[in-house]
């Protein structure tokens, strides 16, 4: 049995460090055990005492893997799951059909497709608003109807904020609940939970991994209520839990989560400003600038940075932006986001048809190496 001590005073830089400070007990072990059994003996009296059972509903390696999450965002209890997807659709598969869910215009294309394309095969009816527009939101909102407001924030590819107190007062209001795709502001810059929402999502294969070698996902709950239930047994069903390889590398990836968090918030900030006075550059999204639409309310609802996803938008449109990213040597072409590692990528190519991503917008990643080095490969692409 893995024992922990008690961490209410840690703050999550010493949490993560430790991973919540957990020991193995039988071997006295500093790093807990990847638990791999699919199955565990009954009692003789034919209970389980133990409370293991069997591994598609549970696993103790994940269950760690969660307490750490749970505490990182105050939650009431946390969820690990095989992917980000898995941890969005076992949320949306616990609705009811009719149900009535808002989601943003800006978010990741991914989930954006499923909600407009497949979730309405499943009886849910979708809109699509402007959630950092709140009187557009509320005149969205379906007292008695719409069950679920979805959020993300800040959003790909534009980094658009929204005010999530704001979102959950009107949600609360309707009898609806807030969910918030949170992977890029992770636990450490906004909580939003303490903001008033229900439940907070993270693609745990971005920041909360950290490295590009794991696909996980991952929720937390404010209460463990009904739906929460109905969530935990959507998981099981469906299988829909990662394997304990993948939480130990989740479990070790977070134990430097705050640094690497911390190392790609000021590189994004630093690339922020000096992009915006390349001549190449039309204009730079990220909402640390004061110029971003979004700057005000991230500055009320992110502590410690502004994350470290930014985009610009190049002169010359297109054509110019694609041949900017073939011209990088330090960037990495590549999709997803949040690795240790800078990414670039040309959004549009990406999510076609139907998205809002302008076509001359390149979207970076910052990851944690030398801003300079950053700086100097992505100024010479785009001269
Ligand atoms: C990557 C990503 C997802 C999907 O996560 P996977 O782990 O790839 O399934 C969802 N939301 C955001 C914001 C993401 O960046």
């Amino acid at each position: 049995m893995t024992s922990h001590p008690d961490t209410s005073t840690w703050s999550p830089r010493t949490i993560a460090a430790q991973a919540l400070g957990a020991i193995d007990e039988p071997s006295r072990a500093l790093v807990p055990p990847i638990h791999v059994a699919t199955t565990f003996i009954r009692d003789r009296d034919n209970a389980y005492s133990s409370g293991n059972i069997y591994g598609r509903p549970d696993n103790l390696t994940v269950r760690e893997a969660e307490a750490i999450i749970a505490t990182l965002e105050g939650a009431a209890a946390a969820m690990v799951l095989g992917s980000g997807m898995s941890a969005a659709t076992a949320v949306f598969l616990s609705l009811k059909p009719g149900d009535h869910v808002i989601a943003p215009q800006v978010m990741y294309w991914g989930l954006r497709h499923w909600l407009l394309h497949e979730a309405t095969d499943w009886g849910l009816r979708i809109d699509l608003v402007d959630t950092t527009d709140l009187v557009a939101l509320k005149a969205a909102v379906r007292p008695g109807e719409t069950r679920l407001i979805w959020l993300e924030t800040p959003s790909n590819p534009m980094w658009t904020i929204t005010d999530i107190a704001a979102v959950a007062a009107i949600a609360h209001a309707a009898g609806a609940r807030v969910a918030v795709d949170s992977t890029c502001a992770t636990p450490l810059l906004t909580r939003p939970l303490e903001l008033g929402a229900d439940i907070v999502m993270h693609s745990a294969t971005k920041y909360l991994n950290g490295h590009s070698d794991v696909i996980a996902g991952a929720l937390a709950t404010r209460v463990q209520d009904d739906f929460w239930a109905r969530i935990r047994r959507t998981r099981s069903i469906l299988g829909q839990i990662l394997g304990p390889f993948e939480a130990y590398m989740l479990i070790r990836g977070m134990r430097t989560l705050p640094l690497r968090v911390k190392a790609s918030c000021d590189n994004a900030m630093e690339l922020a400003l000096r992009l915006s006075n390349h001549a190449g550059v039309a204009e730079v999204l990220y909402p640390g600038l004061p110029s971003h639409p979004g700057h005000d309310v991230a500055r009320r609802q992110m502590q410690g940075g502004f994350g470290g996803m930014l985009s610009i938008r190049v002169r010359g449109g297109e054509a110019a932006a694609i041949a900017t990213a073939a011209r990088v040597t330090l960037w990495k072409r590549a999709t997803s986001l949040g690795g240790v590692e800078s990414l670039i990528e040309h959004r549009a190519s990406i999510e076609g048809a139907g998205s809002p991503c302008p076509p001359d917008l390149l979207r970076l990643s910052a990851g944690v190496e030398d801003p300079e080095d950053l700086y100097r490969d992505i100024a010479q692409a785009l001269a």
